[in-house]
């Protein structure tokens, strides 16, 4: 789950807690920092019902097993699909991610969803696509990186599956992406900077890749000994 989020929260401490108590009824304040445009967002969040939530649908904490897994593409796009995406949507909403991909909540799907705010969906390349969309949601599902771009650059990045843990990251800025919606229509979608990025981070979640590949040896080491002690 992308969660790619870009935050800093003055609650995060308690991210492990609500990862186990996602059925609780309460308001979360959060203060989200969007790095790439330095604005602050004050976002609230109502916990929805518990029983609009899949028990077994929850954030899964590095090291598990499940996100290490290359998922499996989807061939049905019916409404136990869409239920699925409506409970990871949940999910990426309670936590505040701006991402989340299928393996996090459980499920080796080809499924992600990433919800990034619309100044950045204004800056992809070719924002005409966009434009059918009613909020920031996009599903992708059996999505494909077709073309990345030779420019990079570096930005923080956190993982809802790495609770409080952020490092920067270098990524293309531009990517090109294929997928199909969520009623199986084939789309191509040309993105860059923070939309590119999430894209990025969600389809690697997808084949099992993090974003803590990307760091050095030394400082991937000292962030997951951080995140393990964390939750011991
Ligand atoms: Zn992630």
């Amino acid at each position: 789950m992308l969660l790619l989020f870009y935050a800093k929260l003055s609650h995060i401490a308690s991210m492990v807690e609500l990862v186990d108590t996602i059925d609780s009824k309460s308001v979360v304040h959060w203060m989200c920092w969007f790095k790439s445009s330095w604005r602050y967002l004050n976002i609230n969040y109502n916990f929805m019902d518990s029983k609009t939530i899949d028990a077994n649908l929850r954030i899964k904490i590095f090291p598990a097993p499940i996100l290490r897994e290359k998922s499996i593409d989807i061939d049905s796009f019916d409404q136990a699909l869409h239920n699925v995406i409506a409970k990871m949507e949940s999910i990426m909403h309670h936590l505040s991610g701006a991402g989340i991909a299928a393996n996090q909540v459980g499920l080796n799907k080809q499924i992600a969803l990433v919800n990034v705010i619309y100044d950045n969906i204004e800056n992809s390349l070719d924002d005409l696509q966009f434009k059918n969309y009613t909020d920031n949601l996009l599903v992708i599902i059996n999505p494909k990186i077709d073309w990345y771009s030779n420019e990079t650059a570096e930005e923080s990045e956190g993982c809802l599956s790495f609770p409080g843990i952020y490092a920067l990251v270098k990524r293309p800025v531009k990517v090109i992406v294929s997928y199909n919606d969520q009623w199986g229509d084939r789309k191509v979608i040309k993105a860059n900077n923070l939309l590119a990025r999430c894209l990025q981070h969600e389809i690697d979640h997808l084949n099992g890749r993090l974003f803590i590949d990307y760091l050095n040896p030394v400082k991937r080491r000292m962030l997951t000994a951080k995140l393990l002690k964390k939750n011991s």
